[in-house]
């Protein structure tokens, strides 16, 4: 879950260029930070504990590589922090992941008289690299400690003495950027994109090797490889803030112009999706947090408007729903980053039962993404807060298109997305903004929310609660309207807040006297709606269009929970304890 940033070629400037490129990846992970670039004969190193802050007083040069660390083994501390050194300190080492077999390897390096400065399970890397290279050279060993290694990692390494890159990875991601005699390296192609477009992929086992040129290998034996340059169509633009004070806000504001694009321009994939799922005995969603819940809202989207029953478990838990599947299955995975190892997990399991995947994903060249025997892009481009909002809403909006082009709908589906797309625009006006900032100030005081919703709207309960709690830290729970009295109603007592979410549809009638239920017991209600009942102490107002509510009524309760993170003085974009890409289980 580490943001992973290298650099090679003639820029002498490579403590810079590496600081802003880990800066604009610290929500992968950013407990601590290092930095190692060579200098001579010499390795020269900054770590540091915290956000990336300030600047960095390394001296210039043109090869180094950069890390922000999301810990798993051994405290947030400076010498747990990367980059890890041999005994030599000839050898720098950064790591994402977890070496699973860490205890042995560091046992066996002890015994013969390594000496290790960190707790970190990373640290048994550059020691087995410096045994091997006493007796091959440096790719080699890279490749023969990388094989040594058991669990889903990527590492990257520079030496004092070859001048070059290698890094390698088997299941959380690096991509290299190909530039003019010049080559980039990072765990995410947002922090290549300001230098080339031009970027290859590292598949899993694979590694690659950046000097004057770039040699591919697969392990584990180190057969080279063609590599396969591929153009990446974001821009840059679009992995800035611009005007706004944080992504979080700036990533609400896209999803118009995202929604509009899946609306005009994703009918012929669609279409082919629609014949895949026909043919299919048996379709499942999977996803992992947000995505999940968007998952869910495709089970009543495909009941409601498909008239057809699909499936759907949080991808962590579908590895122990899987003994059913067949060849004739379908598993449709949905994931911002593409690389959510709970999802890869069942995925690998379920074709390995020769059962269909089909991806759909935001990140081109991720994992997912590549194990799908169909593959679909949100085209949400970068998506950099750690807590998803237009990622969410472009997958929202292609269940949308799927459920209706499996009736022969497909227009009426875009029209009604259109619309969806101008009621965000107006929800996202200045003088709503203003109400839900206030609104939000209240709400932050307390110390526990609930979020409620019938049908579809269920599912947007729990993804609202989430959302809230991801950034502003308020206990927030998500319940299904009817599940309150089944136990849930105990703990509202007077002056808690519920907000309700109710479209007019079939929900409607139900989900007010559950309003009314809570409202007797003291609660406070926040109604989501197009219509203000009675029965809501405070109206945020969502104009309806069909179905298509579940996307525009999350837009309103994701403002709130960027006002909530700001009104109690939390950095929104990146939220404590998480990070953005999942790699670990
Ligand atoms: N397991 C390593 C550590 O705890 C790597 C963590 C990461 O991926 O940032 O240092």
């Amino acid at each position: 879950m580490c943001g992973i940033f290298g650099y090679t070629g003639s820029r002498q400037d490579a403590p810079e260029m590496i600081f802003k490129g880990l800066k604009g990846l610290e929500y992968r992970g950013y407990d601590s930070w290092g930095i190692a670039v060579k200098n001579g004969e010499k390795l020269a190193i900054e770590r540091k504990v915290g956000k990336m802050t300030g600047g960095i007083s390394l001296p210039k040069s043109n090869l180094g590589i950069g890390h922000t660390r999301w810990a798993t083994h051994g405290g947030v501390t400076t010498e747990n922090a990367h980059p890890h050194l041999d005994c030599a300190k000839e050898i720098a080492v950064l790591h994402n992941g977890i070496i699973e077999n860490f205890q042995d390897l560091k046992s066996e390096l002890l015994k013969k008289g390594h000496k290790f400065r960190s707790e970190t399970d990373t640290e048994v890397v550059p020691h087995l690299i410096e045994d091997f290279v006493k007796k091959e050279g440096f790719v080699d060993s890279v490749k023969d400690a990388f094989n040594l290694l058991k669990g889903l990692n990527a590492i990257v390494v520079v030496d004092t003495k070859s001048s070059s890159i290698v890094a390698a990875k088997n299941g959380s991601p690096l991509v290299v950027g190909v530039g003019d005699n010049e080559y980039f390296i990072a765990s995410d192609v947002v922090g290549i994109l300001p230098y080339t477009r031009d970027v290859i992929f590292l598949k899993d086992n694979e590694m690659v090797s950046l000097g004057k040129t770039i040699s591919l290998f697969s392990l584990p034996m180190g057969e080279k490889q063609n590599p396969v340059v591929e153009k990446i169509s974001w821009n840059i633009e679009q992995a800035e803030k611009g005007k706004f004070d944080h992504f979080m806000i700036k990533e609400i504001f896209d999803q118009p112009t995202i929604i509009r694009n899946i609306a005009q321009n994703y009918s012929d994939q669609v279409e082919d999706l629609r014949e895949v799922i026909d043919n299919a005995k048996g379709t499942f969603f999977i996803g992992a947090g947000t995505a999940y819940h968007a998952c869910l809202a495709g089970v009543y989207l495909f009941s409601k408007i498909a008239k057809k029953h699909v499936n759907t478990a949080p991808a962590s838990e579908f590895n122990y729903l899987e003994d059913f599947l067949t060849k004739e299955s379908l598993i449709i995975a949905l994931s911002q980053s593409g690389e959510t190892i709970d999802v890869i997990e069942p995925l690998t399991r379920a074709a390995k039962k020769g059962s269909l995947i089909v991806s759909i994903v935001n990140s081109l060249g991720s994992t997912i993404y590549r194990m799908g025997n169909y593959k679909m892009l949100l085209g949400a481009g970068p998506e950099k807060a750690v807590a998803s909002t237009k990622a969410y809403t472009a997958k929202l909006a292609i269940l949308f298109m799927l459920s209706f082009a499996m009736v022969d709908k497909l227009s009426g589906a875009r029209s009604l997305l259109l619309m969806a797309a101008e009621e965000i625009e107006r929800i996202l006006k200045k003088e709503n903004l203003v109400t839900l900032k206030e609104l939000a100030k209240k709400l932050s005081k307390k110390e526990h929310i609930y979020t409620i919703g019938r049908g579809v709207s269920f599912s947007l309960a729990l993804e609202g609660a989430l959302k809230i709690k991801e950034v502003s830290y308020v206990h927030t729970e998500g319940l299904a309207g009817g599940e309150l009295k089944h136990g849930p109603i105990a703990l509202i007592e007077k002056g808690t807040p519920c907000i309700v979410f109710a479209p007019k549809d079939d929900t409607y009638d139900a989900i007010i006297s559950n309003a009314a239920e809570i409202k007797a017991r003291g609660g406070i209600i926040v109604g989501v709606s197009s219509e203000k009942s009675p029965v809501f102490d405070y109206f945020i107002e969502v104009k309806d269009s069909n179905l298509t509510s579940i996307i525009t009524q999350s837009v309103p309760i994701q403002v709130l929970a960027y006002y909530m993170a700001l009104e109690k003085g939390y950095d929104p974009d990146k939220p404590r304890n998480l990070a953005k890409s999942v790699t670990v289980k």
